[in-house]
């Protein structure tokens, strides 16, 4: 089989570039998307989708796959420091609006893609498959998968996650940082309306956000120590919402655990290049950040839309896998990631120093940002977009 791309990785950002590779024969290798949760349930892996990716999405024919009454707006956001006091307030009414963001589950953004792609006859679908060997020839990458089958492309398109074989043997390399934390998530139904409120605790180095889902639920991530993700994920039902609840000062009242709590390994990862001769890195392949500021998932859409774009913009007869045309990709994103690394692994480390003047600060920061309407402004822009 030869295709002008293959794209490894099933995740959010891999369907996305799929669909959005318009004008390109394209074969999509990974996972069979996640099944939906029995029972009605949500998935505890939620994502605050931004206006402008929202808006991406629609443009993919995925968006209105979403059935409606699993997608949340977010009319608020309340995030506080922690002294008790200090507090920063978003809301998309100021903002001009319909929603700052919107809640949607990981599985069904997945489905809603995956459907999308099934009416795109550019696209073969080799799905269940893995890479297991890439080899980068100068007019060609040569990929073996694990079905014993062979293709040949002009672009390999490394959305294959934070452990990306496509990167690991096209050579190129990553710096790592662990955080030594877990992001526990887990759903609650609420005593009290959320009212499309997402609300975030800062409290030292640990992260407590929660997110409205539809039906007067939220979604958790909480970010702690590791220790303190293991004695969270061994509590009964009842002992980690009553943890929850007097975490966040019975803000939605009683809290009740719907369905199981999870925990993932936080890290900061960034790739040396997101770019070599035939070799395109998007999403967690090429940047993890920590989930605090819910915006990983909103950059890999990102990074499929512009690397689409710049496929498409080609001149008439280049090779889509030309590394000089792959460096224009890796340049128009490297500011909006590095922007969103920086700011976030700031925001973790500043809330995570143990040292008094810091602390004070770091309130009288929130506090600040609060009142200065063209920083507040600033803000809301970025997590937007
Ligand atoms: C606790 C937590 C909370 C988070 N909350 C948010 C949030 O609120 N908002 C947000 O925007 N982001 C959030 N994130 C980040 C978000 O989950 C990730 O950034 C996003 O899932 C990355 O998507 P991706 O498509 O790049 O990779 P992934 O979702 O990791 O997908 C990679 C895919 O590649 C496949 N694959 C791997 N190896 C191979 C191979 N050899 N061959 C074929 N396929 C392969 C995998 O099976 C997988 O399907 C959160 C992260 C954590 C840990």
């Amino acid at each position: 089989m030869h295709v002008d791309l293959a794209v490894v990785g099933t995740g959010l950002a891999g369907l996305s570039l799929a669909r959005a590779a318009s004008g390109l024969s394209v074969a999509l290798i990974g996972d069979a998307p996640a099944p939906m949760p029995a029972g009605g349930a949500f998935d505890t892996r939620v994502y605050a989708v931004t206006p402008g990716n929202a808006e991406f999405l629609d443009g993919l024919g995925a968006w209105r796959r979403l059935p409606r009454d699993r997608v949340a707006p977010v009319y608020a956001m309340r995030v506080f420091g922690d002294d008790g006091r200090a507090e920063l307030a978003f809301d998309a009414y100021r903002a001009g609006v319909p929603a700052l963001a919107w809640i949607a589950e990981d599985a069904a953004l997945q489905a809603a893609l995956y459907a999308a792609l099934g009416q795109d006859e550019r696209v073969q679908r080799l799905v269940p498959e893995r890479l297991v060997r890439l080899q980068l020839e100068p007019d060609a990458a040569r990929l073996e998968l694990a079905g014993g089958r062979v293709l040949r492309a002009r672009l390999v398109a490394g959305a294959d996650g934070a452990r990306s074989v496509v990167r690991e043997q096209a050579g190129i390399g990553v710096r790592r940082t662990a955080y030594g934390q877990r992001g526990v998530v887990a759903n609650f139904r609420c005593e009290r309306a959320h009212r499309g409120t997402a609300y975030q605790w800062f409290r030292g180095g640990a992260v407590l956000a929660l997110l409205p889902l539809p039906g007067e639920q939220v979604s958790m991530v909480w970010s702690v120590a590791d220790d303190e993700a293991e004695r969270l994920l061994a509590l009964g039902p009842d002992a980690l919402a009553g943890e929850v609840g007097a975490a966040c000062g019975q803000v939605l009242g009683e809290l009740r655990l719907v369905g199981a709590a999870r925990a993932y390994p936080l890290q900061r990862m960034a790739a040396e290049r997101t770019v070599a001769a035939r070799v395109a890195l998007l999403g967690d392949a090429a940047h993890v950040i920590h989930p605090l500021a819910g915006q990983g998932a909103n950059l890999g859409l990102q990074d499929a839309r512009q690397l689409a774009q710049v496929l498409a913009a080609r001149e008439p007869g280049r090779d889509a896998g030309d590394e000089r045309l792959l460096r224009r990709y890796a340049r128009a994103r490297a500011g909006e990631v590095w922007a969103m690394d920086a700011t976030v692994h700031g925001l973790y480390r500043l809330f995570a120093s143990r040292a008094r003047p810091v602390a004070a600060l770091r309130n009288a920061g929130l506090n600040l940002a609060g009142r200065l309407p063209v920083l507040k402004d600033l803000l809301m822009r970025q997590a937007m977009t």
